[in-house]
């Protein structure tokens, strides 16, 4: 079964055929991000605009990258939710139409639950039940995958996301957006014991996440040198903030598998392209011997090739869309 897959839930315009949900004929990302950078951070017009440019362009060319044409396809699926409005409105106006012109299912999929499924993309023998850390740019989350369609979410952030504190963090050190790479590059060349930022546990299994408190003592350490004329070194910053994270993430990811005796566990969303991050956790997985998986880099930020996946699975547990299809800011997984 060949899906064709769109993603516009943020800044970049994705588009994708997947085959039988595992094989990717094609992936086309156009990103936003040099756009935003301008002004430090995504700019929600500005993005919808953009996928409204874009996403002809775009699906034409995932088409196009593995000689395929619209009758080709079997079935489209989209993003419809959570991301930001404007932005996901483009691709399911555009994904219905495609389904109405072509008279093939629309399958709607959760963005959150693409990221899990770029596991699968990954590795098509990494199967459920595991425990995933879902860290994004909006979300950070333990989710319980019990099969190909059941999630069950066992933490949340109380605050800030982690991809978020990257980015905030990033933008008070003059990096850019987006911060996850650029903190992680500054930190490659700082002491991560330099400052002892702190590590929060919440919630009354102690899974929950807080990130607000480590990107505010950021912001207090930078503030308290500037008034002492301290001159700060920015990569220990970058780099015992990321500790400080990493520490977190990955304890909280361990902790969650010991409890729910699964001896699988994964990665998804931004985040997840942490180099210390995977590298952290793959040494604690061993230790346990438990099976890690993560996806590559480039299925761990947004595109449409983990779209097509999960909409694959979504399609088998019979979730098929009518014209009525809505997008939706804020859609639990
Ligand atoms: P969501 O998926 O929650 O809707 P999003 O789609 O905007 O949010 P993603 O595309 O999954 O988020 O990830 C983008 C985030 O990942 C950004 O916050 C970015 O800083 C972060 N990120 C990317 N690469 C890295 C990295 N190497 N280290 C840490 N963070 C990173
Ligand atoms: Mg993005
Ligand atoms: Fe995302």
């Amino acid at each position: 079964m060949k899906i064709l897959a769109i993603e516009s839930s943020c800044d970049e315009t994705a588009a994708a055929v997947v085959e039988d949900g595992t094989n990717i004929l094609s992936n086309v990302i156009n990103t936003q991000i040099e756009l935003h950078k301008l002004y430090g951070g995504v700019v929600p017009e500005i993005a919808s605009r953009k996928h409204i440019e874009n996403i002809s362009a775009v699906v034409d060319k995932a088409l196009d990258d593995c000689n395929l044409t619209f009758e080709d396809i079997d079935a489209v699926a989209v993003t419809y939710g959570p991301g930001l409005v404007g932005a996901l409105l483009v691709g399911v106006s555009y994904a219905k139409g495609l389904s109405y012109s072509l008279d093939k299912p629309l399958i709607p999929v959760h963005h959150i639950k693409g990221h899990i499924c770029a596991n699968y993309l990954e590795n098509p023998d990494f199967k459920p039940p595991f425990i995933c850390l879902v860290a994004s740019g909006g979300h950070s989350h333990i989710i319980y995958v019990k099969s190909y369609f059941e999630y069950d979410v066992i933490a949340k952030t109380n605050d800030d996301a982690a991809g978020e504190a990257f980015d905030k963090v990033s933008r008070v050190l003059g990096f850019g957006y987006p911060g996850g790479p650029q903190i992680q590059k500054a930190a490659e060349s700082g002491n991560k014991y330099a400052i002892n930022f702190p590590r929060v546990n919440m919630g009354s299994n102690g899974f929950d996440f807080s990130f607000s408190g480590v990107k505010t003592s950021v912001l207090n350490y930078i503030h308290n040198a500037e008034q002492k004329g301290i001159e700060i070194n920015k990569n220990d910053i970058a780099a015992s903030f990321q500790q400080a994270v990493v520490d977190v993430l990955s304890d909280h990811l361990i902790k969650a598998a010991e409890q729910y005796c699964v001896d699988r566990i994964a990665l998804a969303g931004g985040v997840a392209s942490n180099i210390p991050l995977r590298e952290t956790i793959s040494d604690k997985a061993a230790e346990k011997k438990f099976e890690f998986c993560y996806p590559r880099s480039i299925l761990c930020t947004d595109n449409a090739a983990m779209i097509g996946c999960a909409g694959f699975y979504e399609y088998q547990n019979g979730n098929i869309a009518d014209l009525s299809l809505n997008a939706y800011a804020n859609l639990d997984i």
